[in-house]
């Protein structure tokens, strides 16, 4: 049935069947923050497959390899049940070995994870410190949990223990749960780590760090830019493997209580279908692939570093130390239209707009990844100075 024969008539007026979602849909669209999806086009300045490996010829040879080794498709049940596969605990094995802590749980997204990690381990009479700048599925999972949650101002160790003492002096008797990402998704810069697990020690908390972007590019082995305090009993690290490492999924690496708990109590955990064994196996091998080759990393470090000194030198923009590299443009409107001028020149290159970043800082996110050249990126940066001449604020 099309669209226009579905809403009831009155007179000779339409009537939606949706007029609250309609009108969300057009003040979206006044806004310029209408969103739609995109098909994959041109250069990749969008993905975070940072290390080129979702399309690489080892990946590929692993699904042959995991295919031939009969390891199924489908999991066929939640890990509780049927689903639980030879191959997912392996996984687990050797990604607690990789980023150093006791144990490790695979999830099929991260969001999945951090819905499941904040929504259950934060108990009743506990504060969550947070970063302001975290990401939707840490909020998502605070929401349905139990604890108190309080934001702390970006990347500043001495306002996460303000409101710790804060809460402490209003009463709070609860545990702190620390909770940041190492590397910012849509920022590009990093967590003062080492301060924020000082805090942490001094008050007791636990530390939480998402290294949702960190993974496989920062840190000896790609292990993460929380390498150094992994393991600690308390540290949990989320390293999700759509990025860097090409796949799909997350492990939740932690100590083993906490993990017994979330298979316990982790709703998102317990009643959906385990992932694939094949990803599982994937997994294994990107995990492989960024120990064994670290060719990769630093060739993604060169292509930074040649990023990094071009947009300065002819757009003024500075250098974050990693691969995502925002160009803080403000206006909605003119983000999307400096997009989709780079789109038209064949530079996949998406606007960000709020929610997802904070009001008046709409951006372009450039992710540097080695699915392009040196020469893409000058190609890159000369077309978003035609298109920004072109279009001035
Ligand atoms: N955490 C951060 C910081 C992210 O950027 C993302 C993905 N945008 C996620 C978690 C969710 O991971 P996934 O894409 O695997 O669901």
């Amino acid at each position: 049935m099309d669209r226009q024969e579905r809403p009831g008539r009155q007179g000779e007026e339409l009537i939606s069947r949706f007029p609250d979602h309609e009108q969300q849909l057009s003040a979206l669209q006044a806004d310029d923050r209408l969103r739609a999806l995109k098909s994959r086009d041109g250069l990749d300045f969008a993905s975070n497959d940072y290390l080129g490996l979702a399309d690489s010829p080892e990946l590929r040879e692993a699904l042959v390899e995991g295919a031939q080794l009969g390891l199924p498709a489908g999991s066929g049940g939640s890990r509780l049940l049927r689903g639980n596969h030879p191959e997912h605990e392996a996984l687990e094995a050797d990604a607690a070995r990789h980023y150093g802590s006791e144990a490790a749980l695979f999830f099929s997204t991260g969001f999945a994870a951090n819905a499941a990690l904040f929504a259950t381990l934060p108990q009743r009479g506990d504060l969550i410190v947070h970063d302001e700048l975290i990401h939707a599925s840490a909020h998502d999972g605070m929401k349905l949990g139990r604890a108190e949650r309080r934001p702390a101002k970006h990347n500043d160790p001495g306002a996460y223990e303000d409101v710790i003492l804060h809460w402490r002096k209003s009463g709070g008797l609860g545990r702190v749960w620390i909770a940041v990402e190492s590397l910012y998704s849509m920022d590009g810069d990093r967590a003062p780590i080492t301060a924020l697990s000082e805090i942490a020690a001094r008050h007791d908390a636990v530390l939480i760090v998402d290294e949702a972007h960190a993974t496989g590019v920062f840190g000896p082995e790609g292990r993460g830019l929380a390498a150094g305090i992994a393991g600690d009993e308390n540290v949990i690290t989320l390293h999700t493997c759509g990025k860097a490492l090409g796949c799909e999924g997350a492990l939740l690496c932690a100590p083993r209580v906490i993990i017994d708990f979330l298979i316990n109590r982790a709703r998102p955990f317990i009643f959906s279908t385990a992932p694939s064994p094949l990803m599982a196996h994937l997994v294994r091998r990107a995990i492989t692939l960024t120990t064994d080759r670290p060719e990769r990393r630093m060739r993604l470090d060169g292509l930074v570093a040649h990023a990094e000194a071009k947009l300065l030198d002819r757009l003024g923009v500075h250098p974050t130390g990693s691969q995502i590299i925002p160009v803080i443009l403000g206006d909605n409107g003119r983000t999307m239209e400096v997009a989709s001028a780079l789109q038209h020149a064949g530079f996949d290159v998406r606007g960000i707009r709020p929610p997802t970043v904070p009001i008046g800082t709409a951006r372009l996110r450039l992710s540097i990844t080695l699915n392009v050249t040196a020469a893409d990126i000058d190609a890159l940066v000369a077309a978003m100075e035609k298109a920004m001449a072109r279009l001035p604020a």
